[in-house]
């Protein structure tokens, strides 16, 4: 695997507007170097240990996500660095979130995931649900969480026809919610979609924000 090489070739492909989180979850420090030394500086993990122990180790410019669904009990071990969290699928957790963020001084900025695949195994909300969300009270007092956006995942199938619609879904549900609560801030911008197998019809419905493992770092071995 030449990761350099591939986060090359990705980053020729994308148009300017499109950020390329780099997911290194389960690979070592030197593959992550490896894509450092070609100029990537956004790293995607999903588990709390993980991404404590790399940001400890690793260079202090890099800007590190949280790609996956953080239990409420951990996200004190990463409020004081990371830098967007993309799995937030409740006010319970989003309050959780922002009281770390509080006690760490400062805005957590935070991507609601949705479930927009036929697999019933993905989890996020559903529109209503997010407007039962953003809609509260309680969530209109949470000054240090910043919901920057929608995240989602398209189903795992060679129906292109099927995953673009989904994309399609997220998008609409993106500028339907940017219409309803967050139509005088340039804040709630990001649409996370688009994966290794699928980022090129994600970018053609919109994505900003593409996350993309196994075709820079090899497949990875649990
Ligand atoms: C692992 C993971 C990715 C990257 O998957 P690849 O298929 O290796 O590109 C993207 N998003 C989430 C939420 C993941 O857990």
């Amino acid at each position: 695997m030449d990761i350099g090489k591939n986060i090359l070739e990705l980053k020729k492909q994308l148009p300017e507007t499109v950020s390329l989180v780099a997911v290194s979850k389960t690979k070592p420090n030197e593959d992550i170097l490896a894509a450092y030394e070609v100029g990537q500086r956004i790293f995607g993990e999903n588990k709390v240990q993980d991404l404590t122990r790399k940001y400890e180790e690793l260079p202090k410019d890099i800007e590190w996500h949280f790609i996956g669904h953080p239990q409420t009990n951990k996200v004190k071990y990463i409020a004081s660095f990371v830098g967007l969290i993309h799995g937030v699928d409740s006010l319970k957790l989003l309050k959780i979130i922002d009281k770390e963020a509080e006690k760490n001084q400062r805005k957590i900025r935070c991507l609601l995931q949705f479930h927009i695949a036929r697999e019933s195994t993905k989890f996020g909300l559903d529109e209503p649900e997010a407007d039962g969300i953003l809609s509260s009270d309680e969530f209109k007092d949470l000054k240090h969480v910043q919901v920057a956006g929608v995240m989602g995942m398209a189903t795992y199938t060679d129906d292109h026809d099927q995953i673009r619609n989904e994309f399609r879904t997220l998008r609409n549900i993106f500028t339907s919610l940017k219409n309803k609560y967050f139509s005088d801030t340039n804040t709630f911008c990001e649409i996370s979609m688009g994966m290794s197998d699928d980022y090129p019809i994600a970018v053609e419905e919109g994505s900003t924000m593409i996350r993309v493992g196994s075709k820079i770092f090899g497949e990875r071995n649990y």
